[in-house]
């Protein structure tokens, strides 16, 4: 991963904001521009250079970090170092920016009390940089993304029929972490029945009977890296109305995804979608967002729904994810993990999409 590259890149972006320098206290953020895995890290940038400090217990972690960034051992939390030093750490900052979607208050005042400089609100000064992989990053991705089809493949063989949707979401972890995952990415989604209606349902102690849908939501962590998909399948002879909004969907699902290219409005990609499933008469029923970036993060930058104002570019990881779902019914969403590419996108997520019975 080129680090260095990094840390140049959020001291450019430094220099867009009204701040002197910027104090990165996001975890998600200190990973991205050090590779620091651990509990106790923070990154000073400045327009001369960035400091990462950390503590002793991490200090083999952050030998390779010495390469690009210096590096000071904080004898308790970084934040108190950082405050106690930061006239070193940032000379001449009179306005210092702070993550605010992240710095807990405490952590804020033990800076305030230590500094004179203006601690700066910022937002997403990192995480804009994050939104654009690197060719590195995109080989991660698509490494955590192939874990996904040999587990829908494995359920499938073993039908759902008759499990409890929590057995199936313990399977799931054991097929990631037989093939080498780090983890999961997010907690496994089954929903079968009129908990299908709900998007983000908790699997349930209940049984899978014939003649529903079965949403399984799932994805790993593979390399540092998340992957995330959906595949809606069917036991038995679902109700009519299932399976005509699973057709629905599908076709909302694959217009949007042909629709992803450079150039593309998060909101008119969103809309692609949006549109068919409303002109089906069940627009009233797709309440959630199309898809959102993915990366060191299962949800970061950037969003593809009625209000994104982002606009897509080569490099970017986004999901494609329209669903529909009728209370007391069930329901059905149907995700795919996406490269954004130069001239439309590259889909990590090659599972067949047409309906699986099971
Ligand atoms: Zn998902
Ligand atoms: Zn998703």
């Amino acid at each position: 991963m080129n680090y260095a590259g990094r840390v140049g890149a959020a001291q450019a972006a430094l220099a867009e904001t009204e701040c002197d320098a910027l104090i990165v206290s996001s975890l998600v953020n200190v990973r991205y521009l050090t590779g620091y895995a651990g509990s106790n890290g923070m990154v000073v940038i400045e327009p001369g250079g960035a400091t990462f400090i950390t503590d002793f217990r991490y200090v083999t972690a952050a030998e390779p970090i010495r390469d690009f960034m210096d590096v000071k051992m904080a004898e308790r939390e970084a934040v108190r170092f950082a405050a106690e030093n930061l006239a070193e750490l940032a000379p001449d900052a009179a306005r210092v920016g702070v993550e605010a979607s992240n710095m807990t208050l405490a952590a804020h005042r033990i800076l305030s009390e230590h500094t004179s400089a203006e601690l700066v609100p910022t937002t997403g000064v990192v995480e804009r940089l994050r939104e654009v992989k690197d060719s590195d990053e995109l080989d991660a991705v698509r490494r955590s993304a192939a874990l996904i089809a040999p587990v829908y493949e494995e359920l499938a063989a073993e039908g759902l029929e008759g499990r409890r949707e929590l057995d199936v979401a313990w399977r799931v972890r054991e097929l990631f972490h037989e093939q080498g995952a780090a983890g999961l990415s997010f907690d496994t989604i089954v929903a079968s029945h009129e908990r299908g209606a709900m998007p983000h349902a908790d699997p349930s102690e209940a049984m899978i009977g014939s003649g529903t849908l079965v949403t399984i939501d799932l994805g790993c962590i593979l390399d540092s890296y998340c992957s995330d998909c959906t595949r809606t399948f069917a036991t038995g002879d679902p109700p009519e109305e299932l399976l005509e909004i699973y057709e629905i969907c599908l076709r909302a699902q694959e217009a949007a995804v042909d629709a992803v290219r450079p150039g593309a409005g998060g909101q008119d990609v969103d809309g692609v979608a949006r549109d068919i499933i409303a002109d089906a008469g069940y627009g009233d029923n797709f309440g959630h967002g199309l898809g959102h970036g993915v990366g060191l993060d299962v949800h970061e930058g950037p969003r593809l729904g009625t209000r994104s104002d982002a606009t897509l570019e080569p490099g970017m990881v986004v999901t494609v994810e329209p669903g529909i779902y009728l209370p007391g019914q069930g329901g059905v969403r149907i995700e795919d993990l996406v490269i954004v590419t130069e001239d439309g996108c590259e889909r990590l997520t090659p599972y067949p999409k047409h309906l699986t019975r099971v």
